[in-house]
């Protein structure tokens, strides 16, 4: 079968609004329902209350996805125009449904509300669209075939769009799409090589279609995610330990595990192995290392944390560029702490660096930023997998 892939329009002039705060969520969620059922959503649009913009932008999805999923603009009022835009985008007049306005009435009553009468807009539908049932609220919604193409129409309120979603389009389209397929996802996590770097070792294989590969990148850490979709879990495996391996012979002594594995948790068993004893310093970091290894698992004496105060004291006796007080600190912390590692971070205000050492081997990096008040987790992602990268040899 020819893989399906999707578009998701959200309309809602909020989602353009400078002034607005609402983010649009509804497509995570719909990309993360669709996933699981091996659907790939290949664009995202997003358009305001705009009739003829909301059909330019259908148009161009119907062109160019089998399955199009709208949410927001299916309300009662002036500004709600995902009907008249569907059914020009479908060629199709808006037909008037009394039952279907004998539904949405019935509901009014049951929630105690007085329907308005332009409540009577929500029952036109695109000529042959079929309702999606809105268990969670009165604004139906409705899908429409065309040209080889399925558009589905939702609310734009979260609660009411995911119930339609879980209840009625997943089913839906699971029975569409035939039998269930496959989708394995496995993440291969590197750390100490540049996004670029990998990219410069793989980049053949980010082109695939069947396994897809993807990069992710993180302070010091970059994800390579391999995800397959077939029609059974052998099949998939397969594809994925193809890819894998050619990875790990790229790229394997970068690579510290594999889906919910963890830096710090690598750092910790390097150190374990290699029967270290680590001293971490850091400086004006809002102690960003301390808070990410305190969640890993150490050997009882394994590891210690540099007191704040030791630390400006190096700093301030130690001469040379940030990169050389840091190697410098680095070595001062061993002999001060009875170490015989340590890993160090000292994030000023426009520039930063870290060394590790390992007593006879130590590396270090200096960096340049802003003040961003978010950037020690840079340096100090770095320093985690640089220390990884250098113990784990230790081993
Ligand atoms: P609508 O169906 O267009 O009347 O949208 C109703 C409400 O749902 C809006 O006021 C937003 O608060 C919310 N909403 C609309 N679209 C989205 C979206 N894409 N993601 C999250 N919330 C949304
Ligand atoms: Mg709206």
């Amino acid at each position: 079968m020819q893989p399906v892939h999707a578009e998701i329009v959200s309309i809602g002039e909020e989602l353009l609004s400078s002034e607005s705060e609402t983010l649009d969520t509804n497509s995570v969620y719909i990309t993360q329902q669709l996933g699981s059922i091996g659907v790939r959503v290949l664009y995202k649009s997003t358009v305001g209350d705009d009739e003829a913009r909301i059909t330019d932008v259908l148009r161009i999805a119907l062109r160019r996805a089998q399955i199009v999923i709208t949410t927001g603009g299916l309300g009662p009022t002036v500004d709600d125009m995902t009907r008249q835009a569907v059914a020009a985008a479908t060629e199709r007049t808006l037909i008037f449904e009394q039952a279907l306005l004998d539904e949405i009435a019935e509901k009014f009553a049951r929630f105690n509300a007085r329907m308005s009468a332009n409540n009577r807009i929500q029952a036109l539908l695109p000529e042959g669209a079929v309702v999606i049932n809105n268990p969670a609220g009165t604004a139906p919604g409705f899908y429409v075939d065309y040209d080889g193409a399925l558009i589905l129409s939702l609310p734009g309120v979260p609660r009411e769009m995911k119930a339609m979603m879980t209840q009625t389009v997943i089913p839906l389209l699971r029975e569409r799409l035939g039998a269930p397929r496959v989708i394995k996802t496995r993440i291969l996590r590197t750390a100490g090589i540049g996004e670029s770097h990998i990219d410069e070792q793989i980049g053949h294989l980010e082109r695939l279609s069947n396994p897809t590969v993807g990069l992710n990148a993180h302070a010091g850490q970059t994800d390579i995610r391999v995800t397959a979709r077939t029609d059974t879990e052998a099949e998939a495996q397969a594809l994925i330990a193809a890819v894998e391996a050619e990875v790990r012979a790229k790229l394997g002594d970068h690579i510290f595990g594999v889906d919910k594995e963890t830096l710090e948790q690598a750092f910790a068993d390097a150190v374990a192995k290699a029967g270290l004893r680590v001293v971490v310093g850091e400086l004006y970091t809002g102690s960003a290392i301390q808070r990410r290894l305190s969640k890993a698992h150490f050997p009882e004496g394994s590891i210690q944390y540099a007191d704040s105060e030791v630390m400006a004291v190096l700093r301030d006796s130690a001469e040379g560029d940030l990169r050389a007080v840091a190697e410098h600190v680095a070595a001062a912390l061993c002999a001060q702490y009875n170490a015989n590692a340590a890993l160090v971070v000292i994030a000023e205000a426009d520039s930063s660096a870290m060394a590790v050492t390992n007593g006879s081997e130590t590396r270090s990096r200096a960096y340049f930023y802003g003040t961003d008040t978010t950037a020690p987790d840079v340096p100090s992602g770095w320093a985690i997998s640089m220390g990884w990268h250098l113990f784990k040899r230790l081993a």
